[in-house]
């Protein structure tokens, strides 16, 4: 078979109704800037951990407000806490208290 450079992924839907919004709900209560986000990818394009591995901090806030939480605990543990993706962000998110108000939410929530 020709290999194409890409393989068929698993089917996924996403469903707004199961899905965990626990982080999502606590984020937009306690870190209302997030709201402001456009999804721009500059705070992606821009983070130290991001240079050296597939860390991507824009997916793991999509994730997030999609309530697909199961890899958050992990992949947010990647992030070195340098806050360039607050310097650079064109909304004014204040993205080092969203990662931290992350990690919060995952405390209290287990
Ligand atoms: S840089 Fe700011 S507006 Fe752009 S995706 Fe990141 S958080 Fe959202
Ligand atoms: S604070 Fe974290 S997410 Fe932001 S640029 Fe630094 S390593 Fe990346």
């Amino acid at each position: 078979m020709i290999n194409f450079g890409y393989k068929l992924m698993r089917d996924e839907s996403i469903d707004l109704d199961r899905n965990d919004m626990r982080i999502a709900e606590y984020l937009k209560l306690n870190e209302p800037s997030i709201k402001l986000c456009i999804g721009c990818g500059s705070c992606t394009a821009t983070c130290s951990t991001g240079h050296f591995t597939d860390f991507n901090i824009r997916r793991v806030h999509t994730f997030i407000m999609r309530g697909e939480i199961k890899h958050v605990k992990k992949e947010i543990q990647r992030c070195m806490f340098c806050g360039k993706c607050q310097l650079v962000c064109p909304r004014g998110v204040n993205l080092r208290n969203v990662i931290l108000t992350i990690n919060r939410a995952i405390e209290q929530i287990g």
